[in-house]
């Protein structure tokens, strides 16, 4: 048996096409357009590439994009001014801090200080608050777990009563997932870096994500014949062939879990895209925010 692949690069262009079509419609009827406010701390060279190509797709989208780097020994005021000046900006729908920031910055504190209406991300504590409350709708659910779900329901529109192990606890990908998973009435067992036979908990479970940033964490023999498996991982491996000298790869061991997965996610070109057009999404939706 061969795996199913779940593209997350064609899923996200299908959601993009909707949103790019979304916001022609507004500006046909005169209606505000959304922003979309990035801010960069420092000069990590992923942090660049994931910010520019966030800048990229909004403006293939038609969202005003409005840029902000700082330098990397900025203060928690001077981000935090910026912050709030963003948060009033009747221009601006949606306010993105680059994760990770510099090690004298708590992101923490500096989430807390985004508007949770603009909060497009989905990592303010207030959201994260509602994200785990049984009868409470957060105003925005967490980009790369949003992506994650709708490649599941991609191919298997109803989950309820599966198993789910997330290989993952932290606040962006793993705990949120978990929640969501639950949302959709599956069972999520979270896995963190104590935990005991993750092999055994893999085997038994119908959908596995993995979002450990480990490479080949995930063997071929770990996978439930069937399984749904999403790979978060990005990983940057030395690889001379390569123009960069490195190559990227998931947490899970593709080569061997493909042939017994029933689909499975590939990486690039898997749960990468599907962040960024979850994003999208969520700018759009800050500005019914603003309307309401
Ligand atoms: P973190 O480092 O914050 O969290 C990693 C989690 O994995 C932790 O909970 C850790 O456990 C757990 N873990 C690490 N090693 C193991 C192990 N051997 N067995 C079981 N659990 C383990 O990473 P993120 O959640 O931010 O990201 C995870 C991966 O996903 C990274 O590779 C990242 O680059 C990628 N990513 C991809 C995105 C995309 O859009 N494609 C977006 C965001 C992240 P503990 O809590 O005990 O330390």
């Amino acid at each position: 048996m061969t795996a199913q692949i779940i593209d997350g690069k064609k899923l996200a262009e299908s959601i993009k096409e909707e949103i790019k079509n979304a916001i022609a419609e507004r500006e046909r009827q005169m209606l505000p357009i959304p922003g979309l406010a990035t801010v960069l701390v420092g000069n990590n060279p992923a942090s660049k590439t994931y910010v520019a190509n966030k800048i990229k797709t909004s403006d293939a989208l038609g969202i005003r994009s409005f840029s902000y780097e700082l330098d990397e020994n900025v203060s928690l005021e001077e981000l935090e001014s910026l912050i709030k000046e963003l948060n009033d900006n009747p221009d601006v729908q949606g306010v993105l801090v680059q994760l990770p920031l510099p090690e004298h910055l708590s992101e923490d504190k500096v989430m807390h200080n985004i508007s949770p209406k603009k909060d497009v991300d989905g990592l303010h504590p207030y959201n994260a608050g509602l994200l785990s409350r049984k009868y409470s709708e957060p105003l925005f659910y967490p980009c790369t777990p949003s992506g994650i779900i709708r490649m599941i329901q991609s191919v298997c529109p109803d989950i309820s009563g599966m198993n789910a192990a997330v290989i993952g606890r932290s606040s962006i990908v793993g705990m949120p997932t978990a929640m969501m998973l639950s949302r959709c009435n599956a069972t999520p067992t979270i896995c963190h870096s104590y935990t005991k036979h993750l092999d055994e908990i893999c085997r038994q479970s119908d959908i596995i994500v993995a979002a450990a940033g480990t490479p080949k964490l995930i063997q071929g023999d770990w996978v439930k014949p069937g399984a749904i498996v999403i790979d978060v991982g990005i990983n940057h491996i030395p690889d001379s062939t390569k123009p960069r000298g490195y190559r990227i790869v998931g947490d899970v061991d593709f080569d061997e879990a493909v042939k017994r997965a029933g689909a499975i996610s590939p990486v690039p070109g898997g749960v990468g895209p599907m962040t960024i057009a979850m994003l999208m999404s969520n700018t759009l939706k800050a500005i019914e925010y603003r309307e309401s």
